[in-house]
């Protein structure tokens, strides 16, 4: 099968370790033909040079590579400069979002929400890049309500966003529904499902706990069954994830961004078993 709007999304490796494993990671993945592969950016800027680098390392691979630029505790001066540098790397498309600063760091920085990033780029580059923004359509998790969520959503594309990633899932109905209200608000914009592989049962759990990704209970009950066994871990994942892909895909989902975690091998099986369907 092959799969429209496919993205794979890395993060900055933290040694050459790292960074030799992701280059190989990435040659793998680069079979499946992506639209875009995008680099995470870490809160407060933490990880500037290391975004900045990767993005480079893809590029010059000869494919097309997103930063994140997450712009909570920025500058405008700051990010000026970011637009500025990737413009001249000859980068066409960027991931805008707002960020979390971890606790301590107080608000500051001149930008609110991910939305004023929106209409800070359109402002100072035009329709150079191509803005990517996130989707929570199970609700963001600081969200006041799910109906002032969407609003703000809706408003967050109309500032200029041309596409939208989601929060990984893992129940089709919920994506489904957020696309009938985006569409009946009139935005017809293609909205990508973020996609989770299932490899560390603990971590997933801990995980989606905090960053407003449900895990549905018959999915958490039988994870946690499995203890240590990973190999069960492993293909009971592989096995959800990849209906759920069949779900969204034969549902209408424009294509499926896959969050990768620097790891090639589950969303190669993940690929291969949607191929083989
Ligand atoms: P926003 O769209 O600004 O929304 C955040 C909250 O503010 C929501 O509750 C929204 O309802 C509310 N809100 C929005 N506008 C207004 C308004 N005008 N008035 C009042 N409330 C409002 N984080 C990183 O730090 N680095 C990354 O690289 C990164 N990559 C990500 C990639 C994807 C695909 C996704 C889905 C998330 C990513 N995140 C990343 C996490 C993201 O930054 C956080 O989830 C953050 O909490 C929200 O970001 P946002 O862009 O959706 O924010």
């Amino acid at each position: 099968m092959d799969i429209p709007n496919l993205s794979f999304e890395f993060f900055p490796p933290k040694t050459p370790e790292g960074a030799v494993k992701l280059r190989t990671a990435r040659q793998q993945l680069y079979a499946y033909r992506p639209k875009f592969c995008s680099v995470t950016f870490g809160a407060g800027g933490s990880t500037q040079e290391g975004t900045l680098m990767t993005v480079r390392e893809i590029a010059a691979e000869g494919m097309a590579a997103a930063p994140h630029l997450s712009c909570i505790g920025a500058s405008y001066d700051s990010v000026r400069a970011l637009l500025q540098g990737y413009r001249a790397e000859g980068i066409r498309r960027i991931v805008a979002l707002r960020g979390d600063l971890p606790s301590g760091y107080g608000i500051g920085g001149e930008f609110h929400h991910a939305r004023d990033l929106v209409e800070f780029i359109r402002a100072e580059t035009g329709d150079w890049f191509h803005i990517e923004v996130a989707a929570y359509h199970e609700t963001h998790p600081q969200a006041r309500s799910p109906q002032e969520d969407l609003r703000h959503f809706i408003e967050k594309m109309r500032a200029g966003a041309d596409s939208a990633i989601t929060q990984y899932f893992f129940n089709s109905d919920a994506y489904f529904r957020f696309i009938d209200e985006v569409g009946a608000a009139g935005m017809s914009v293609p909205i990508v499902p973020g996609i989770m592989p299932i490899t560390n049962a603990s971590q997933l759990l801990r995980f989606s706990d905090v960053c407003g990704a449900e895990v549905p209970r018959w999915i958490r009950l039988r994870l946690q069954s499995f203890g240590d066994d990973r190999a069960s871990i492993l293909a009971f994942g592989r096995e959800v994830v990849a209906d759920l892909c069949d779900q969204l895909l034969a549902g209408g989902a424009p294509g499926l961004h896959i969050y990768t975690l620097n790891h090639a091998a589950p969303a190669l099986d993940l690929l291969q078993d949607l191929g083989g369907r």
